[in-house]
């Protein structure tokens, strides 16, 4: 098999890249485009260093991850109809997970920097910072999270599916949108009687483009399953979506956006050209946004560096990219 390097990634949209271009264009520039093709030991050394930032992460991020462990193995044993496991089990495994993350970024600075996308590697220690607030933080959210994710409603419902209702979900679910792939993965999506859940969970502060996410991915569920956006369009299929804050316990309700068929038609959930209406206009703002930015839209070619403004706040305290970012 022959293994095509292609010198500029392929275009896509998602939240969490316009979150990024929002938040500074150039911490988008050295994520999506200076760091491509990093990983190839022949790449220039500004790509690969690029590249390696763009796999440091944080005990946040890892706590994040494990919810998502978690609440798969959750899952798994709430659908065999097995009895939820307690808190301090969960906050055992994932401290134990987090553990070991934290000495393989101790002990593997090496390893990360031959092959970052094969360790683990915490932005804090890679760069010397002070480990103390990260660590503090994760000491007050790890049981708090476990709990939350214990008291959600929806394991009561998986127990009462057992093997049904199932919509799987794979790591980078997304689907075509005007020729442009869109990314937007649930945590957790089913079927239970009618209403097709779709969950994101949540580990740190709430933001306003959150309730968009998993409009976003109800969206991706229509879209990807034909059978969900029939019974949807026939109203036999009703959308619920949620943010489960686990960390403080709270559900938030995503409400689908409102049916445009009238209710005397006989369908009142909405539809997947429900969905669409209410969402494309987000990803095609962002998209044109982020377009403005190519010299080659068709190619996927980047305007040069500087086109990509620095916009510096107090997210660069945390920037993975710092290094690169203060050498100009
Ligand atoms: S350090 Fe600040 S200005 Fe530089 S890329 Fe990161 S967020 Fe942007």
């Amino acid at each position: 098999m022959t293994f095509e390097i292609k010198p500029y990634p392929e275009f896509s949209w998602s939240i969490s890249r316009q979150r990024k271009l929002d938040q500074c264009p150039r911490a988008y520039f050295y994520q999506y485009y200076l760091g491509w093709n990093g990983w190839l030991d022949d790449a220039p050394t500004e790509t690969r260093v690029a590249y390696r930032l763009g796999k440091l992460t944080s005990l946040d991020a890892l706590l994040g991850q494990q919810v998502d462990v978690r609440a798969r193995e959750v899952e798994a044993g709430a659908r065999t109809g097995a009895a939820l496991p307690s808190a301090e089990d969960l906050e055992f495994r994932t401290r134990a997970a987090l553990r070991q993350a934290w000495t393989r970024s101790i002990n593997g600075r090496v390893a990360f920097e031959q092959r970052p996308s094969k360790v683990t590697m915490l932005r804090s220690l890679y760069m010397d910072q002070d480990t103390q607030p990260e660590t503090d933080r994760l000491n007050q959210k790890a049981g708090p999270s476990m709990q939350g994710l214990l008291a959600t409603s929806h394991w009561g419902r998986l127990r009462a599916c057992g093997d049904a209702g199932h919509v799987e979900v794979p790591d980078f679910a997304g689907f075509p949108h005007d020729g442009i792939k869109v990314f937007a993965a649930p945590d957790l999506a089913y079927v239970h009687e009618g209403v097709l859940h779709v969950t994101d969970w949540k580990t740190g502060r709430e933001d306003e483009t959150q309730p968009v996410q998993v409009l976003l991915q109800m969206w991706w569920a229509l879209e990807t399953y034909p059978e969900l956006a029939r019974a949807a369009a026939e109203g036999s299929l009703e959308i619920r979506g949620s943010l489960e804050y686990v960390v403080a316990g709270k559900t938030q309700p995503v409400e689908p956006p409102e049916s445009a068929i009238s209710p005397d038609c006989g369908a009142t959930s909405a539809t997947l050209d429900d969905f669409r209406d209410a969402c494309s206009g987000t990803v095609s703002a962002g998209v044109a946004q982020m377009r403005a930015l190519l010299a080659d839209p068709e190619q996927n070619i980047p305007l040069e560096m500087a086109a990509f403004e620095r916009r510096e706040s107090g997210l660069c305290r945390m920037c993975d990219f710092a290094p690169v970012c203060r050498q100009g």
